[in-house]
């Protein structure tokens, strides 16, 4: 086995005979357990001692990569850095301790901390209120899509079966139509990126549920069009559902409850720098305009004369709880530590820092859509396409030079795209790093494109065959002895 190429597995590393604890002597009698409850076998552990075991999960840590240790422009992610001090406040006993079925006489503190991040959302974002519950952007997509089928169902209306989704869009926004059994319609986008509003216009009826959108759009532009978009789909009947995790570059400029969207979701693991990535823990609040504040999810924390309570009385749920307590505790000290004043800089400082990069490479890059963008922006490759060069090779260099890769190849609308989004946290410094990065790659590309091409050359694993790992992946110790 080539153990350069998987790294030490902790089997590797086992001695038959080591061990990491050491328990007391049992004093009492041995108790057998009956037969059909043994193994047959027993099981393979790896056998280490305590050193060695500290040595190969600390080694392994430090392969992560992480805003906290560079740069990490993953455009569409929005990967702000998670200030320590939300960290201190999630890790107080008070909260780490609460069960989630004590009696609410008992959490009072918890649940207005609840309550309050609810109604901060709600003013950030000019809804009347906010359900907590749903565990992920996706998962608040889905919760908003019901409360809008049902919502539409309590009217009789049962003929909205379509969900108008632009061609731009995160690949969740018409996943989660069809989990909620509706049917998916795309509206293209025009040359300049936006929806077309004349393409909109013939696709709207009585069978529509809702719009979804993303504003600014994945492209980092804002749909100007947004007011006669809206009019439009109230017209018809349909409800307008806003996609919040790019609320970022809207903080402290403008509200989408304003611009007449009724349902959207916002990414906690965002927007509100708490965590993400490596599968959660994520947190996509859901809020409402007014007249649909009856269909949001149970359990639904309220505010009543005897304090806080949970209220149970609604058509659905989408969690078995009030969603994840502690990430919620991190996202209301980020909005509390910033506070009014600061976190309306929050927008155009990430505006900003994405222009400058965008202004700085786009005479190497090649820009399709030029003019101001918001938060993010996406590059069409490398502007000279001579050299063989592609979005994905200088993907892979730029790990080389301790960079996360942007997100590329999405959104579909370019063949050799490259989203970047810096977000507001960077210095002016670290930009220009980065830009100087980019157009060293775009340099090598054109002297020696091999070395681009042939790039990672000084990451822990090289180039890995994603094809390979997709259709053949090796899950299991024994499967990768057994494949080798
Ligand atoms: C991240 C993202 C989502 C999905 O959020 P998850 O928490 O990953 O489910 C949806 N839409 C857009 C535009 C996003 O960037």
């Amino acid at each position: 086995m080539n153990s350069k190429l998987y790294g030490n597995l902790i089997f590797e590393l086992s001695h038959p005979g080591s061990k990491g604890y050491s328990l007391p002597s049992n004093p009492y009698e041995p108790t057998e357990l009956p037969k059909a409850l043994l193994r047959e076998q027993k099981p393979e552990l790896p056998a280490c001692d305590e050193l060695t075991v500290a040595r190969h999960y600390t080694n392994h840590s430090g392969n992560n990569f992480s805003v906290d240790n560079g740069f990490y422009p993953l455009g569409s992610c929005t990967m702000k850095y998670n200030p320590a001090i939300n960290e201190e406040m999630a890790a107080l006993q008070a909260f780490t301790r609460l069960h989630p079925r004590q009696p609410q006489n008992t959490c009072q503190g918890a649940l207005e901390l609840c309550h309050t991040l609810q109604q901060s959302l709600a003013e950030l974002t000019g809804m009347a209120d906010f359900t907590l519950n749903p565990f992920a952007g996706a998962h608040g997509e889905l919760t908003g899509l019901m409360i809008i089928r049902n919502y539409h169902q309590s009217r009789g209306d049962t003929k909205r079966t379509k969900v108008i989704v632009p061609d731009s869009a995160h690949g969740t926004n018409p996943a989660s139509a069809a989990v909620c059994g509706l049917e998916v319609v795309e509206v293209q986008s025009t040359p300049e990126g936006l929806v077309d509003v004349e393409a909109l216009k013939p696709l709207l009826g009585d069978d529509v549920a809702a719009m979804m959108m993303t504003n600014p759009n994945t492209l980092g532009l804002f749909e100007k069009d947004i007011p006669e978009i809206a009019q439009s789909v109230h017209a018809c009947g349909g409800l307008l559902y806003y996609d919040g995790a790019n609320l970022n570059p809207l903080l402290g400029v403008c509200r989408p409850g304003d611009m007449g969207f009724d349902v959207m979701h916002v990414n906690l693991h965002k927007t509100f720098s708490t965590p993400h990535g490596g599968g959660g823990p994520g947190s996509g609040p859901v809020g409402v305009k007014d007249f649909l504040v009856p269909f949001l999810p149970s359990p639904h924390i309220v505010k009543t004369e005897a304090g806080f309570g949970i209220a149970d009385d609604s058509f659905i749920h989408v969690g078995q709880h009030l969603g994840n307590f502690l990430t919620n505790v991190r996202a209301l000290t980020y909005i509390l530590t910033l506070g009014r004043e600061h976190l309306r800089t929050v927008g155009p400082l990430a505006t900003l820092n994405a222009n400058y990069i965008k202004e700085m490479l786009k005479d190497v890059y090649e820009l399709p859509i030029e003019g101001l963008c918001k938060h993010e922006f996406v590059f069409n490759g490398l502007k000279d396409k001579s050299t063989g060069v592609t979005t994905m090779h200088v993907a892979k260099r730029l790990l080389d030079y301790g960079y996360h890769a942007p997100t590329i190849y999405f959104p579909l609308l370019f063949p050799e795209a490259m989203m970047i989004e810096p977000t507001e946290n960077e210095s002016k410094q670290t930009l220009d790093n980065f830009i100087a990065v980019m157009r060293q790659i775009a340099q090598e590309a054109k002297d020696t494109p091999e070395t681009v091409q042939s790039a990672p050359h000084n990451t822990p694993i090289r180039r890995v065959d994603d094809v390979l790992a997709a259709t053949h992946p090796i899950l299991t110790y024994k499967q990768l002895l057994h494949d080798n």
